[in-house]
């Protein structure tokens, strides 16, 4: 993805009000790997429910604040719907995000479940492929890049579709 700074960051927030842009803790964003990422995402560490995604959509940074639901998911493995990476049931986490807009007034919005580190991007790059008769690693990293970008883009429009 492009490179984002604090500022793009805290101004693309659109699913709470503005004095909430301006209190998001931050990431350490001098250590990002722009190029290795679809997306940014990280957990609030003062608020633990709390969580951030921004990612790029049509030339804009787009930033939405996320929940996670303080309900677990049962024992055994859990699929995150951005990178669909197979997981151990603990380690993926149902988030909710308040719609934009006037949808998000009227108290609408969007579940998914969701890698519960938000790093969708570190696991497409590491997990092991799934089938033999793979094609090169790099190919399997792109593939599914691809596929992680298509579903986000997904998920940001139900976000902000007028409604
Ligand atoms: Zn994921």
């Amino acid at each position: 993805m492009k490179p984002l700074t604090e500022a793009d960051i805290r101004g693309a927030l659109v699913n709470a009000p503005p004095h909430e842009a301006d209190r998001m803790p931050m990431p350490g964003l001098h250590e990002v790997v722009w190029a290795d990422r679809e997306y940014l995402g990280w957990r609030d560490p003062g608020s633990p429910q709390r969580g951030y995604l921004v990612a790029w959509r049509e030339g804009n940074p787009v930033c939405i604040v996320l929940r996670a639901s303080g309900t677990r998911l049962q024992a055994g493995s859990a699929i995150c719907s951005l990178c669909n990476t197979p997981q151990p049931a603990n380690q993926v986490t149902m988030f909710s995000a308040v719609r934009a807009g006037e949808a998000g007034k009227r108290g609408d919005s969007v579940g998914t479940y969701i890698c519960a580190d938000l790093a969708c991007s570190l696991l497409i790059r590491i997990a092991p492929p799934q089938f033999e008769m793979q094609p090169s690693p790099d190919e399997v990293v792109a593939s599914r890049a691809a596929r992680l970008e298509a579903r986000l883009q997904a998920f940001t429009e139900r976000v902000l579709q007028a409604a």
